[in-house]
């Protein structure tokens, strides 16, 4: 079932017999993006409809003196909502190194005086967790560590490996954001910091990573095996359907923003500056605060014929900061994230066998599509998503990702 690493290189679909392969395999002329994306169009210059996306956002979200004064004045916005309080924002830290690099950002260059908010899904990585503990004593910020309810955890993990889509992450996506708001509500915070930034990380496309509440109830619904607990506004577990959103965003007021949109963040400077500064370790690859994407990766290639690392070398190609050839050169090779020391790792961790896992990567793929979810709804409010991703309700690129990603 394993494909060799010489068959996963340019220009050969990655999964000939998955239910991602196109009959004509087209790769774009300016990243490297494929049609491994559901939905990918191109352009008479063979450009993709991701490059389009990212220079639509480089227009609406400049780096240079423009950026800077728009990131100036969301600064003291959020410096001014804090005034009286022990803090003025909720930080998202994974201990991984875009997240590590803005608390450096928001406390050494921007005076925010944030909480900082980590998500443990039941899987961290012991690296990314002494990332964390080293950052935020040297930067003197208060952690608050939420742990999820590990029988709900691990139900929703094993619910969306026999739901048999590519939406492995849902729980854990929608498990932070939850958190995230969930303690800003707690301490009566108007602000919630991510660090995404859509020239070094990307836009996903949307069948790879779709998240929404109603999604995530139904394939439990359909798989779990555990009742979950329900919705506490100050402690929402992994519950985050659009009303909960709406109590979180109108009521409370509470904005999610990704102000590394306004930064140039280059990786290859931030790293050895919060090295050296931080103590920061590298936990082995992108992502990897994370463990459970080792099985993740493995079940994305072997089923669906999909890379992540592909809209990852795709941003920082757009942004240069990596070649296309060597980005197609790296894809090329095995991720060091699919090691099977891990893999083994996560699937004993959820209880599963090695059988179990055979039955889960030959089952027919599916999509989120196939599942009751929140996009027809979503899609008959798009103006209202347009205008909340434009007057940073949520994340700047919630609009895009919603409908422009496939
Ligand atoms: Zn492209």
């Amino acid at each position: 079932m394993r494909q060799s690493a010489a068959e996963l290189v340019q220009g050969v679909p990655p999964s000939p017999t998955g239910p991602l392969a196109r009959p004509a395999y087209r790769l774009c002329t300016r990243c490297i993006m494929d049609t491994s994306a559901e939905g990918i169009t191109f352009d008479a210059g063979g450009r993709c409809r991701f490059c389009r996306l990212h220079d639509a956002l480089e227009r609406e979200y400049p780096t240079g003196p423009h950026g800077e004064a728009k990131l100036a004045a969301l600064l003291a916005r959020i410096r001014r909502q804090g005034r009286g309080r022990a803090h003025d924002c909720v930080l998202g830290l994974s201990g991984g190194r875009d997240s590590t690099y803005m608390l450096y950002l928001a406390v050494r260059e921007w005076g925010l005086r944030p909480l900082a908010v980590h998500f443990n899904d039941g899987f961290d990585n012991p690296v990314a967790g002494e990332n964390i503990k080293k950052a935020v004593d040297r930067l003197g910020v208060p952690l608050r560590t939420i742990t999820s309810d590990w029988r709900e955890s691990k139900d929703i993990r094993i619910a969306f490996l026999r739901a048999s889509t590519p939406t492995l992450e849902t729980g854990t996506d929608l498990g932070i954001f939850a958190a995230l708001y969930g303690a800003a509500a707690r301490e009566g915070l108007r602000y919630v910091l991510t660090a995404h930034s859509f020239r070094t990380e990307g836009i996903a496309p949307l069948t790879w990573t779709y998240v929404d509440g109603r999604y995530l109830d139904a394939v439990h619904r359909r798989f779990g095996a555990v009742r979950r607990r329900g919705w506490r506004p100050l402690d929402p577990g992994f519950n985050l359907g659009l009303r909960h959103l709406a109590y979180y965003i109108l009521v409370r007021g509470i904005r999610a923003l990704t102000p590394m949109y306004y930064v140039d963040y280059v990786r290859k400077r931030a790293e050895p500056l919060i090295a050296a500064e931080l103590g920061w370790q590298n936990p082995g690859a992108h992502y990897f605060d994370d463990l459970y994407q080792s099985l993740l990766w493995h079940v994305h290639r072997v089923k669906f014929g999909i890379d992540k690392r592909r809209f990852n070398y795709s941003a920082l190609v757009r942004s240069g900061q990596l070649g296309r050839a060597e980005a197609l050169e790296r894809i090329g090779r095995l991720y060091s994230l699919e090691d099977p020391k891990f893999i083994g790792l996560c699937i004993k961790r959820l209880g599963l066998t090695e059988s179990e896992l055979g039955q889960i990567l030959a089952a027919p793929p599916r999509s989120f599509r196939d599942y009751p979810n929140d996009l027809r709804v979503l899609s008959l409010l798009r103006p209202l998503v347009w205008l909340a991703s434009r007057l940073q309700l949520v994340p700047l690129a919630t609009y895009d990702k919603f409908f422009h990603c496939g």
